[in-house]
């Protein structure tokens, strides 16, 4: 049964959920191949690089996929067999991203590599903690970092991750809204022109775990929140909540499913596109508000007191006739 927000949700998914807006988002670095393991190689980094302004994301993922491309030849050869040569450290020498460096990115490769040895895919390996019945992710994510902590100790002679590392692999359970992750998993569990839904049941990424129903499921993905899109699901009801953890994303993602209980996150690329392209000023602003999809429910982007007042005015006008 649509809620009151669908045909609002659906203006703004209508207007913004293409792929002419894909310049504005790292999942244009994913399209850009079309091997599976090229996509998945490029879209860990690509999801976990993706903090900053739009400039500088597109300029660290173009920068780290010519460097492996330089040294490995594409992206999944690199993820494969050359973040394990001696000349991996070289590749990314210098490779700066705002609070990351090339050695942690090549140590999260390391760790997909580690990832791909054993399950053939971080996909297969995520789905292999995930049952059909759950919920959503959380529960088989929790199980995957946990396992990429215990991997990444194993290879540094029991050295904790570095800060700035550790902040890559920040997991549900310890309370993180893991807006990178659920970016990338939103990616891999949905499909359309955007999402190339590369964890879904039958795909080939996940085919050492040799039964083709398993995968993820789209009812199964939480919400991404980022500043953007957690302050305007605010604006819209969606939380009350102020802080952006875990939970809040599920409860972003509980209201969701009263919109659309199979695809909750259909909207999260729409929605971050107003704050993206700073169509949304996070007030009402008399021409911009009107034209958005969302004005109506959108509790801040409406002239409160004005609108009273001028409502008010023409009520007092239109008496007398
Ligand atoms: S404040 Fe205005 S532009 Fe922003 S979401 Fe609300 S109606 Fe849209």
């Amino acid at each position: 049964m649509p809620s009151a927000l669908t045909p609002f949700l659906e203006s703004v998914h209508a207007r913004y959920h293409r792929l002419d807006w894909v310049g504005s988002d790292p999942i244009e670095f994913v399209l850009k191949f079309k091997d599976p393991w090229d996509q998945e190689a490029v879209a860990l980094v690509a999801a976990q690089l993706a903090y900053g302004n739009v400039k500088q994301i597109r300029r660290a993922i173009a920068d780290w996929v010519e460097r492996v491309e330089r040294a490995s030849g594409s992206p999944a050869e690199w993820v494969r067999s050359g973040v394990w040569t001696p000349a991996a450290h070289h590749a990314l020498d210098g490779f700066v991203h705002r609070l990351h460096r090339g050695g942690e990115i090549l140590e999260l490769s390391r760790l997909q590599s580690r990832s791909w040895s054993t399950w053939g895919s971080i996909g297969a390996h995520l789905v292999s903690g995930l049952e059909p019945e759950d919920e959503d992710f959380g529960r088989a994510l929790d199980a995957l970092l946990d396992q990429w902590q215990h991997w990444y100790r194993e290879g540094s002679g029991g050295n904790k991750p570095s800060r700035s590392l550790q902040h890559l692999l920040s997991a549900p359970a310890q309370g993180s809204c893991c807006k990178r992750w659920c970016m990338l998993i939103r990616w891999m569990g949905r499909r359309d022109d955007l999402d190339p839904g590369l964890w879904m049941a039958g795909s080939p990424l996940l085919s050492k775990l040799g039964d083709r129903s398993r995968g993820l499921a789209p009812g199964q993905l939480i919400m991404p929140l980022d500043t953007h899109v957690g302050r305007i699901c605010r604006y819209l009801g969606l939380t009350r909540r102020k802080t952006l953890n875990w939970k809040a994303a599920l409860e972003v993602t509980r209201s969701l499913k009263g919109v659309h209980p199979l695809d909750p996150v259909r909207y999260d690329f729409a929605l971050a596109r107003l704050g993206i392209l700073d169509l949304c000023r996070n007030r009402y602003v008399e021409g911009i508000c009107e034209k958005c999809g969302l004005f109506g429910p959108c509790r801040v982007g409406r002239p409160a007191r004005r609108g009273r007042h001028r409502q008010a005015g023409r009520a007092t006008v239109r008496q007398p006739s």
